[in-house]
């Protein structure tokens, strides 16, 4: 449905002359009961439903594929009302070990079809942007994913009626998020709010590629989400060759832009790296990395890089991933090695799509 703020159902809610309380009705089936229609807000007055009816439509997101790896990591792939396809991953905290469930999952969403920013190593970039997400589609995969969670542990004989999908909420699924920042904001606002999606800011995650004027505007708003950066490089020289970002907004100003948002919120910010062979790992990258990460008090994610049909590069060996790690470490720099999950559906943004992309454009 189109996404509304509590006041924008409210009026309209005036308008069709029934009680504000309906309003509060309407956001509890959407957002606890997860309900697709109208048809399911059983205490809602039908006159009052037919009218909002007419007013708001319920676009769902058509689930196309939903691929899962041996770690429980599942990825889905929708359809929008549009024909474009979008992905998003859920991912659990703890892999579920002997068939148990993970008691904690976080949900990875797309905010773009396609992507305008063409970094060299990503499978987005390759077709190109199409368009931004709404905020609805942006919410709807939350919503969407809760749905299918809930119908799952129905199939296997337990209640799905209360149960929770997503406890965190990474922006790092196809498109540059701060690229489409109103529609972002407007969704986030809604997945955050005490009646609505009831995420905690601090459990979302927004990643970007270093839009320097949009992360200060981040830092000026008043949502305190935690920010990622799509560092990938720790000189120009290298960040350069790889994401076209760079000659855009460099280094220094994105090491600005970013202790900006560290002085305005308060908050650690997470610099990630994808380790690529030959093109950013070699040993002698550490001590500039170190040098960054210490300067901004940022925690550094390390990624090997997750191959891309089509494209050349490749990860590193594990021994040399675990070798770059120890430095950063030496160097007292807090860093983690992301030790790969979801690596055999394609989980790395834009890899699903890309592939129905070809497969639709063979057919
Ligand atoms: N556009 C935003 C968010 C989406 S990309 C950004 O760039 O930050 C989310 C993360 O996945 C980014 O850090 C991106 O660099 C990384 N990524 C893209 N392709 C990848 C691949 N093939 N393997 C590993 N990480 C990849
Ligand atoms: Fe776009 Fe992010 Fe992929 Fe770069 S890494 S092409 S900014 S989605």
């Amino acid at each position: 449905m189109q996404a509304l703020s509590r006041e924008e159902l409210q009026a309209l809610v005036k308008e069709a002359g029934a009680p504000a309380y309906r309003a509060d009705q309407i956001l509890h089936w959407l957002y606890r009961q997860r309900v697709g229609g109208w048809d399911g807000m059983r205490n809602v007055p039908k006159s009052l439903r037919e009218h909002l009816a007419e007013r708001l439509v319920f676009y769902p997101l058509t689930l196309v594929r939903v691929q899962g790896s041996r770690d429980t990591t599942r990825k889905f792939l929708w359809r929008l009302a549009d024909g474009s396809f979008v992905e998003s991953v859920l991912i659990p905290a703890n892999p579920a070990l002997y068939g148990e469930r993970s008691d904690r999952r976080t949900l990875c969403v797309s905010t773009q079809v396609g992507c305008a920013y063409g970094c060299k190593f990503c499978a987005s970039g390759l077709l190109g942007w199409k368009r931004n997400l709404t905020p609805d589609e942006i919410v709807e995969q939350v919503l969407s994913v809760e749905r299918w969670y809930a119908q799952q542990a129905d199939r296997e004989g337990a209640d799905g009626s209360g149960l929770r999908a997503v406890d965190n909420l990474v922006i790092m699924g196809m498109g540059e998020p701060l690229a489409n920042y109103a529609h972002l904001m407007k969704a986030l606002a809604l997945l955050n709010a005490p009646w609505g999606g009831g995420i905690g800011a601090r459990k979302i995650t927004v990643s970007t590629s270093g839009l320097v004027p949009q992360i200060r505007q981040l830092a000026d708003q008043p949502l305190g989400v935690q920010l990622a950066i799509s560092l990938h490089g720790a000189t120009d020289e290298v960040r350069g060759k790889i994401m076209p970002v760079n000659r855009k907004y460099p280094l220094k100003e994105l090491l600005a832009a970013c202790e900006y948002y560290v002085s305005r919120k308060g908050r650690m910010i997470t610099l990630e790296y994808i380790l690529i062979e030959g093109v950013n790992d070699a040993l002698s990258e550490v001590p500039k990395l170190a040098l960054l990460a210490r300067r901004l008090h940022a925690k550094v994610n390390l990624i090997p890089y997750n191959p891309v049909e089509g494209l050349a590069w490749r990860r590193p060996a594990e021994a040399h991933c675990e070798a770059f790690l120890e430095g950063l470490l030496q160097r007292r720099v807090t860093a983690t090695l992301r030790r790969e999950k979801g690596c055999d559906i394609d989980a790395a943004c834009g890899q699903l799509r890309l592939r129905m992309e070809q497969e639709r454009s063979a057919v």
